[in-house]
């Protein structure tokens, strides 16, 4: 299979690509019981330095997952960190990557496996989109938000994916950008791989931590670049479907996606159609303390080199 990167991580041991191989009768082909993180790796061209943006906060969610689907006890911090760190050292990347951390269960158990835990690891050159301010279209999906009590929703589990899988599909079909899921009580979730907000009369407004969304990192980043560099609180709340369309600004954000606007839902334009300023600053300051071009929060950036 052809790959831009050289090299993968499996087990304790940085390998060529193509033998980043598990065997098809493990519970993750089986029954897709695996967990798994989205990290960026940003480069920095003035200081040729890749930071691992919040590398800290995608590994406690990583155990976190790993916990509530009762895997057995992994790898250390330290260990995956070194881990990680070795292999965007093998691969010499000098520019932006996007990296899939995973933790799965191998061997040859069934649907009560808790281990064996494999972990792999992949990096591979993927851009940041914080350059362009193409507004995305929106569709409100016929699929909803799995509810916690059904699928772990505020963790990486990979089978949450299907549900994300099915909304995009649609959306997709329909001639949408991005799907925007309701949850079973019938208020905004998030979309399938962000977590949505708006502005509206000044205000910034997302869904609470209780309405079935992931615990996004990008989410708590915007919250807290909104509050330092702009004196915007964000309010936490159930968000009703038409708010979206009242609101003067809409905009989504993961940590693949970044911040991304949303000028359409379902056709009717959010504000004047355009991504709105406030999107667009949050998106500016936002690359810049990723990539470290802003210094603030030197905590959220673990330099590879
Ligand atoms: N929701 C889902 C379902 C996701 O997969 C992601 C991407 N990890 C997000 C939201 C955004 O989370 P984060 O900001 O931690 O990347």
């Amino acid at each position: 299979m052809n790959s831009t990167a050289q090299f993968a991580y499996l087990n304790g041991q940085i390998v060529p690509w193509n033998d980043a191989k598990v065997h098809v009768f493990a519970p993750v082909t089986k029954y897709g019981i695996g967990v798994f993180e989205g990290i960026r790796g940003y480069w920095n061209k003035d200081a040729r330095q890749m930071y691992l943006f919040r590398l800290a906060e995608h590994l406690d969610r990583f155990a976190f997952s790993r916990k509530a689907m009762r895997f057995d006890l992994g790898p250390s911090r330290e260990e995956l960190t070194e881990a990680l760190v070795s292999l965007c050292r093998a691969n010499a990347f000098c520019t932006t990557v996007h990296i899939r951390m995973m933790a799965f269960i191998d061997g040859t158990g069934d649907i009560g496996a808790t281990g064996p835990v494999g972990i792999a690891i992949t990096a591979l050159p993927r851009q940041s989109a914080q350059g362009s301010i193409q507004g995305a279209s929106a569709q409100i999906s016929s699929w909803m938000r799995m509810p916690d009590n059904v699928m772990p929703a505020r963790i990486k589990a990979n089978a949450n994916y299907h549900n994300a899988r099915l909304a995009t599909m649609q959306a997709q079909r329909d001639g949408y950008d991005v799907a925007f899921l309701l949850n079973t009580r019938g208020k905004l979730a998030e979309a399938p791989a962000t977590c949505v907000f708006m502005v509206r009369d000044g205000q910034l407004i997302t869904p609470s931590g209780t309405n079935d969304i992931l615990e996004s990192i990008t989410r708590q980043t915007v919250i807290e670049l909104a509050r330092s560099h702009f004196g915007l609180l964000t309010v936490e709340r159930d968000v009703d479907r038409t708010e979206l369309i009242l609101a003067d600004e809409v905009f989504h954000c993961g940590t693949g996606a970044e911040i991304a606007p949303v000028t359409s839902i379902d056709r009717i334009p959010v504000g004047n159609g355009q991504p709105g300023i406030k999107t667009q600053q949050l998106m500016e300051v936002y690359g810049a303390v990723a990539t470290g071009k802003n210094g603030a929060y030197a905590l959220w950036r673990t330099p590879v080199f």
